[in-house]
């Protein structure tokens, strides 16, 4: 079976969240014994295929057109159709990016298939008849269990969360077959889209992305006060992360949205993830499942969080991370 990435670019370079799709796509494609396709839209955006082949792709379908600079959903989903028709994989994936949750319905209407949304991981089991299929593994039922779906059309089509794949190593100079393409040869030249987007504009990163952060400082709602929460921000300074907030701490007006940790917010892989405050709960944990070391910090030793982390301390905030800082402080001037 082959496999197909959609890959979406920002300024023309491709996101890492499709980076975390081929990787994974790579792995099933192996398994299925097929080959990893991705498809590239834009204009001049054809220099980003040489990243999708050093990260495992094996066939570029590039489209090119001044007509697909701005993403523009109808026409997107048409030419994407009409590569799916051409390249006939038995799986299309996509980033549940705003992009790909717009293109990736669209794309399973017009090929009457099935679609699952949001997975967190992507399994090979065996039916009943001992054959090989993909299981798609979402958070279900407001994050309080895991579901495991099956498609049973073909192609499937799934959008996985950003954020919980990890990346192959590149190898520079892999290359590949380039599959070029024009809006002539897939029939859509005189396409007229129902709606156009007519300008981006991006909204200024004002700090460093928590999802690609080496360290993440979480506060919870035993942190809900602004005093209280200046300690969290301190304690990522000290250790050189950002700062991540439970919901609670957003609907407090605390930190913006864009710091939400969570089934309704962000997947986070760091190499330490610290909790201050947290309790723990599922729609929270599933964001964090990822990280290589978790700290918690809370003051209730039966705090759910404690199940899920590498070290605990059982603590008030404001005495335990005063004392943390002093730590680091001491060591910072030992050094
Ligand atoms: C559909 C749905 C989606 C959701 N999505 C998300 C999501 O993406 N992200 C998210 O975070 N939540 C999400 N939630 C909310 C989630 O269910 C929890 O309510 C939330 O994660 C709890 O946040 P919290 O741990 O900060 O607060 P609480 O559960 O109130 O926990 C506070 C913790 O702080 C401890 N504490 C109190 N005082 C101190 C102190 N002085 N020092 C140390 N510890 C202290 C307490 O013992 C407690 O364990 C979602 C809920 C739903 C229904």
């Amino acid at each position: 079976m082959d496999i197909l990435i959609f890959a979406e670019q920002r300024a023309s370079k491709v996101t890492d969240a499709v980076l975390g799709l081929l990787a994974k796509g790579g792995e099933l494609s192996k398994e299925f014994d097929g080959k990893l396709h991705a498809a590239l839209l834009g204009d001049a955006v054809g220099s980003a295929a040489s990243m999708l082949f050093e990260h495992g792709a094996a066939v570029v379908h590039v489209v090119e057109h001044p007509k697909l600079r701005l993403f523009q959903s109808d026409l997107y989903a048409s030419a994407l159709y009409e590569i799916v028709r051409r390249a006939k994989p038995g799986l299309v994936l996509f980033a549940a990016t705003l992009l790909g949750k717009d293109l990736a319905p669209r794309l399973a209407a017009k090929l009457k298939t099935g679609l699952v949304s949001h997975c967190v991981d992507l399994r090979v089991e065996f039916d009943e008849n001992g054959r090989k299929r993909l299981v798609e593994v979402i958070p279900g039922f407001g994050g309080l269990l895991f579901a495991k779906n099956t498609i049973l059309r073909m192609p499937q089509i799934v959008t996985m969360t950003p954020g919980v794949l990890g990346r192959r190593r590149q190898e520079k100079g892999r290359k590949g077959e380039l599959v070029r393409l024009s809006l002539e040869d897939l029939g859509l030249a005189g396409f007229e889209s129902r709606a156009e987007t007519l300008e981006v504009v991006e909204t200024k990163a004002v700090e460093a992305s928590i999802e690609n952060a080496n360290v993440v400082v979480v506060g919870g709602y035993g942190v809900g006060d602004a005093e209280r929460f200046k300690l969290v921000e301190e304690l990522a300074e000290a250790l050189g992360g950002v700062v991540g907030a439970t919901r609670p701490l957003i609907d407090a007006g605390l930190a913006p949205k864009e710091r939400m940790v969570g089934q309704s917010g962000k997947t986070i892989r760091p190499k330490l993830y610290v909790g201050v405050g947290v309790s723990g709960a599922m729609q929270h944990v599933v964001g964090i499942l990822n990280s290589k070391v978790i700290l918690a910090i809370n003051k209730d030793e039966n705090a759910p969080i404690f199940e899920v982390c590498d070290v605990g301390i059982v603590g008030h905030a404001e005495e335990v991370v005063p004392r943390l800082l002093e730590e680091l402080k001491r060591r910072k001037a030992s050094k």
